[in-house]
């Protein structure tokens, strides 16, 4: 401080001013940030050590430090690692919900054919791989044939379940009337497995 004391004392004092507002923001910025990392490693981190190192990094280091802790802290906070764990979960238990009759709504079992409490046609077979397919698809996944929406043997086979079978069906039919010819779903109905 030299310098300053052959300068008139007017100006000495501005000067003196405007250091102790310098140093007063500059300390206000680094005690902000050191509670701000304190607060910021508190939620990423459940470990003390980690938290108490990502606060003296930056205490001590001013400025660079934050830029080193903000490269270094974990990815996400605590409560977002809870929340996409908790997603996951609610996805794998959707998942492997267990399937409901849509005629009764009671539990059924995948690989049943027909509910076995009031015979609602669960799945039939494939009309060219005979693979078992669920009412809903439309195509097999197995042999890429559409499947024909109507079919005799089907009807013959599970003719007590028709009535209790989904509202969807007859839209179904229309929908696969005008999507597959006419010669199409005759030569699917032929080659037909066996009912099961
Ligand atoms: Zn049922
Ligand atoms: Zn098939």
């Amino acid at each position: 401080m030299d310098f300053l004391i052959g300068l008139p004392s007017g100006l000495e004092g501005l000067l003196g001013l405007l250091a102790a507002l310098v140093a007063s923001y500059l300390l206000l910025a680094w005690v902000t940030s050191v509670l701000w990392t304190f607060r910021d490693a508190r939620a990423r981190t459940p470990h003390v050590a980690a938290q108490a190192i990502g606060v003296a990094l930056v205490a001590l280091i001013p400025l660079l430090g934050i830029t080193l802790y903000l490269i270094l802290r974990p990815g996400e906070t605590l409560q977002q690692a809870y929340d996409r764990d908790l997603e996951q979960q609610t996805l794998l238990a959707e998942l492997q919900a267990v399937p409901a009759c849509p005629g009764c709504q009671r539990a059924v079992r995948d690989e049943f054919t027909a509910c076995p409490y009031c015979r609602t046609t669960l799945k039939e077979p494939c009309s060219s791989c005979g693979h078992q397919l669920a009412q809903a698809w439309r195509h097999c996944p197995y042999c890429a044939t559409t499947r024909a929406p109507e079919r005799a043997g089907a009807r013959r086979a599970f003719g007590a379940a028709r009535a209790t079978r989904p509202l969807t069906d007859a839209s179904e039919r229309e929908q696969g009337e005008a999507g597959v010819p006419e010669a199409a779903l005759r030569g699917s109905a032929s080659r037909e497995p066996p009912p099961q």
